[in-house]
């Protein structure tokens, strides 16, 4: 069954990875006993891998999403992105996955590597991406698009946002996974935003565990200019790590205490989150694993998540 079927039933509940650089990384997430095999325990509806901007660790990406096919415990969904892919590429490229086996796809624009203005491809939009997708594959991929809560970074307005994320949708879309936003009244405004356009695709919510001070700055700021609320502040706040928590050799001498008792708050406040999440409209909850296993465990355990399905 298509996840966007199993989202006409009940909440879907999935984990997202990355294809790793090194051996090293691809025996610790595909090898015996290995992430993967951590996270079917957990039962998730699919897996999605992610594709490298501009292309790079494509390889890795198949092999990662081989296994999860081969494994069968969980449907394998990849990314894909416009960035540097002609049209040619593109057909190429998807004919492939489904050649593997694999018909689940997000598609999106991509992040553009640094220094670039477009996608240097064909396609500029995830619009487009979704539209060549349907005209050259018809109805054999299930279709995911992202949609941004809080408007994507280089939007001209929330509206225009919304009216692209419509436009998805009357392309062909299947369902909407949303980028992080830790701003829950953001959140619900927006989905009662997206409801009044008229885009009736169901929301899964993409969710990154809070786990370090630095990543969660780097989330919210590098990329996406996520609103943090006051008390996720304030949790940073409590830890804080002097001179700064990038800083390698810190003269902070609580520095690892600190470290340990942020990932247990952090975790704690990303419990709330998929709390808060789940008395919403939303058709499942999406975790970033991040290739370990530790963090969505205790959050899948403690945040009940399980018994959604
Ligand atoms: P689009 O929907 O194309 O939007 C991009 C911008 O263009 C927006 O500001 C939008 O308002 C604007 N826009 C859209 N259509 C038009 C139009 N017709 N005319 C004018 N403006 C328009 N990136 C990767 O590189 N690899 C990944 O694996 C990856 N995985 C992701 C997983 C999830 C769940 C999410 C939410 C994001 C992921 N990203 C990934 C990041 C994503 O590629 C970036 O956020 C990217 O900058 C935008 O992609 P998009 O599909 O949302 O773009």
């Amino acid at each position: 069954m298509s996840v966007a079927d199993i989202m006409k039933t009940r909440n879907t509940f999935s984990f997202e990875v990355f294809p790793p650089k090194t051996d090293v990384g691809m025996e610790k997430l595909c090898g015996e006993g290995g992430v993967l095999e951590q996270l079917y325990t957990m039962h998730p509806d699919y897996i999605s891998c992610t594709y490298g901007a501009g292309g790079s660790n494509v390889g890795k990406n198949l092999e990662v999403l081989d296994k999860i096919k081969a494994d069968g415990k969980a449907t394998p969904v990849t990314h894909f992105t416009c960035i540097g892919n002609t049209k040619d590429d593109i057909r190429e490229k998807l004919q492939n996955y489904l050649d593997h086996g694999i018909n689940h796809i997000l598609a999106l624009r991509g992040d553009l590597p640094f220094g670039w203005t477009g996608t240097n491809g064909d396609l500029h939009y995830a619009t487009e991406l979704v539209k060549f997708i349907r005209q050259e594959f018809d109805d054999q991929f299930t279709i995911a698009v992202a949609g941004s809560p809080e408007g994507h970074i280089q939007c001209r307005s929330l509206e225009a946002d919304i009216s692209f994320l419509k436009q998805k949708q009357d392309n062909g879309a299947n369902y909407i996974i949303s980028q992080l936003c830790w701003d829950m009244d953001q959140f619900r405004y927006w989905l009662d935003a997206i409801r009044a356009a008229g885009i009736w695709l169901p929301v899964d919510v993409g969710i990154m565990p809070i786990t370090t001070i630095s990543g969660t700055l780097t989330n919210a700021l590098s990329r996406n200019a996520c609103v943090m609320p006051r008390e996720l502040c304030e949790i940073i706040s409590k830890y804080w790590i002097f001179p700064n928590p990038y800083d390698p050799a810190p003269y902070d001498a609580d520095a690892e205490k600190k470290k340990e008792d942020f990932h247990k708050a952090g975790l704690d406040y990303t419990i709330g989150l998929v709390d808060q999440y789940r008395a919403c409209d939303i058709a499942g909850i999406h975790l970033y694993a991040l290739n370990k296993y530790e963090d969505v465990a205790y959050i899948v355990k403690n945040s009940g998540i399980v018994d959604l399905i």
